[in-house]
C-alpha cells in the first residue's frame, strides 16, 4: 500500500462527488474535467483533481462519472408566487401587463394562494438547479403571509430573500400609469413597520432573509424609497426595487421631480452595495458608471425583457465597468420558467442582437453571472467551487444526446443544457433534489393545491381568457 493511500491519510468529510467535470467558476474559471468536491457540514472543505482529491472519504459519495458539477445558480430577481397565472397575460407591454393582468391577480391573490404559488415554483427552481432565490413578494403583504412565503421557501431548501414589496399610499404619477386604489393597503408607517418586525424574525445571515421592498422606484413615493433604504441599513440587509424596466419610467419621474430615477438614489446616497436594482434597462452613461463605481447590484432578466418587449440591459458597458450583474427570472408569469440555463443563453443572444457583436456576451459572462456574480448581489459566500464556500451546488446529466459529443463544457451547459438536465441540487451542504424528486416537498401535492388555488384565483380576478380553464380541464381528462 502506497502512503497516499493509507487510512492514515484519510480525510472526512460529510459528502463526496465524485469522478465529475468540475466548474469552479473561479476567477481563473478553473474545470477539472475529473474532479471532486468535498462538503463537511455547510460548507465545501476541499475542490480538486479525483487524483487530488484520492485521500477524502465520506458516508455519502455520489459517483458523478458523465455529469458536471457547478455551482448552484441564483436567481436575483423572481416573484414565486406569480406561478399561479403562469402563461397569461400574453402579448402585453409592461404597463397594461400589470394594469390588466398582473395588479387584478396580485388584488385577488390571498395569503394562502400566495404560499402555495411560492411553494409549487420553488420546487421548480430546485428542480432546476436554483439554490438561492430573490423573491420579491408583494401580493398580500401583511406580517403573517410574508413570514409564511419565507417559511414556504426556507422548507423547500432554497436559500435566499424575501424582499418584502413596499408600495405605501397611491403617489400622483402611481395614479397617472393606473395602479389601482385597492393596491394600496397600508400607509408608508404601516409598511415600515410591517417590514421591521417580519425583518427582525428573519435577520440578516437567515437561510431566508427579509428585505425592504419599494416596489418600483418609478412610482413609490421618494420619502418611502429612502425610508426603506435607511431601513436596511439600520437592519443590516440588502433592500430591493424595480427600476427603469420599461423604457417610459425614466421620462415619466424626470417629468414629475425633474430628474431621472438612478441619478436622484446617487444623489440621495442611495446607491451601494446594500441597493439591488431589477431590470435596469434603461440608464444611460453617467448611470451605468454611478452603478457600477457605487457597488450596488443589478438584476437582469432577459426572459422577461423579450416577453414583454421592454428592451435590453446593457450588459457590456456595465460589466465593463465593473457592475455586478446578477441574472433573474422575473418569475413564472413574465419568464415562465425559474431556469437560470434559459436565462443564460437569452442573456448573451439579446446581447448579440442588440449589438450585431458576437463578441458582445460570451458563454462565461452568462456562467459568471448566473452563479459568482449573483451571489455577490445576494450577499451570500456561494457561487464558486472553492474550499470554505457555502455547499450550494447542482449536478448536471452530461450523457443526453443533446449534450453530445462535448467539446467546450461552458459553452454546452450555456447553450445547450437546460434546466431538467439538473440531477442533484445540494443547498446549505443538503441533498434537496435527487432521483428526479424534491426531497424536502410533497411535489404532488404542491401541483395540485397550485393547480386548485390558481383556478379559483383565475375565476375570481376575472383572468380568464378563453380556453384556458377548458384546456385544464380537457388535459385533466
Ligand atoms: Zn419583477
Amino acid at each position: 500500500m502506497s502512503p497516499a493511500s493509507s487510512p492514515a491519510n484519510d480525510r472526512h468529510c460529510d459528502l463526496l462527488l465524485t469522478g465529475g467535470a468540475v466548474v469552479t467558476v473561479d476567477e481563473h474559471h478553473t474545470i477539472h474535467p475529473t474532479g471532486a468536491v468535498a462538503v463537511t457540514g455547510n460548507r465545501i472543505v476541499a475542490v480538486g483533481s479525483e487524483r487530488d482529491m484520492a485521500d477524502w472519504r465520506a458516508p455519502t459519495v455520489l459517483d458523478c462519472r458523465g455529469r458536471a458539477v457547478l455551482p448552484g445558480f441564483v436567481d436575483g430577481h423572481t416573484h414565486l408566487y406569480q406561478a399561479l397565472v403562469r402563461g397569461l397575460g400574453e402579448g402585453l407591454s409592461i404597463v397594461p401587463w400589470l394594469c390588466e393582468f398582473m395588479w387584478p391577480c396580485s388584488i385577488a391573490v390571498t395569503g394562502e394562494d400566495a404560499v402555495a404559488g411560492a411553494r409549487l415554483a420553488a420546487v421548480e427552481a430546485i428542480r432546476a438547479g436554483i439554490t438561492t432565490v430573490v423573491d420579491n413578494h408583494y401580493a398580500p403583504t401583511g406580517l403573517s403571509t410574508t413570514l409564511a412565503v419565507a417559511a414556504a421557501v426556507e422548507q423547500s431548501g432554497l436559500r435566499g430573500a424575501v424582499a418584502r414589496g413596499i408600495v405605501g399610499e397611491r403617489t400622483p404619477l402611481a395614479a397617472r400609469r393606473g395602479q389601482p386604489e385597492a393596491l394600496f393597503r397600508y400607509s408608508a408607517k404601516e409598511e415600515l413597520d410591517i417590514t421591521r418586525d417580519a425583518v427582525r424574525r428573519r435577520p440578516p445571515g437567515s437561510k431566508v432573509e427579509i428585505w425592504p421592498a419599494p416596489l418600483n422606484l418609478t412610482y413609490v413615493d421618494q420619502d418611502l424609497v429612502r425610508a426603506s433604504a435607511a431601513l436596511a441599513a439600520e437592519l443590516g440587509t440588502r433592500w430591493h426595487t424595480h427600476c427603469c424596466e420599461g423604457g417610459d419610467d425614466p421620462r415619466s419621474y424626470a417629468e414629475t421631480y425633474g430628474v431621472r430615477p438612478v441619478r436622484w438614489l446617487a444623489a440621495e446616497g442611495l446607491l451601494d452595495e446594500r441597493a439591488t436594482l431589477a431590470h435596469a434597462v434603461w440608464l444611460d452613461d453617467e448611470e451605468i458608471t454611478r452603478v457600477a463605481t457605487a457597488g450596488a447590484g443589478i438584476a437582469h432578466n432577459p426572459a422577461s425583457n423579450a416577453y414583454l418587449a421592454s428592451g435590453t440591459l446593457r450588459l457590456r458597458d456595465l460589466r465593463d465597468r465593473g457592475a455586478t450583474v446578477a441574472l433573474g427570472t422575473d418569475g413564472p408569469s413574465c419568464g415562465h420558467r425559474q431556469d437560470m440555463f434559459e436565462c443564460m443563453k437569452q442573456a448573451v443572444f439579446a446581447q448579440r442582437l442588440r449589438t450585431l457583436d458576437p463578441t458582445a456576451a460570451r458563454a462565461r459572462d452568462a456562467l459568471e453571472m448566473a452563479t459568482r456574480d449573483g451571489a455577490r448581489y445576494a450577499g451570500i459566500d456561494a457561487g464558486v467551487l472553492a474550499a470554505g464556500r457555502l455547499a450550494d451546488l447542482v449536478v448536471v446529466d452530461l450523457e443526453r444526446p443533446h449534450l453530445r459529443p462535448l467539446h467546450d463544457l461552458e459553452s454546452t451547459l450555456v447553450y445547450s443544457a437546460r434546466g431538467s438536465d439538473v440531477v442533484v441540487t445540494i443547498i446549505d451542504g443538503e441533498i434537496v433534489y435527487q432521483h428526479g424528486r424534491c426531497l424536502r416537498v410533497d411535489e404532488r401535492a404542491a401541483v395540485d393545491e397550485a393547480q386548485e388555488r390558481a383556478e379559483r384565483l383565475v375565476a375570481r380576478a376575472g383572468l380568464h381568457r378563453p380556453g384556458t380553464r377548458e384546456a385544464a380541464a380537457r388535459a385533466r381528462g
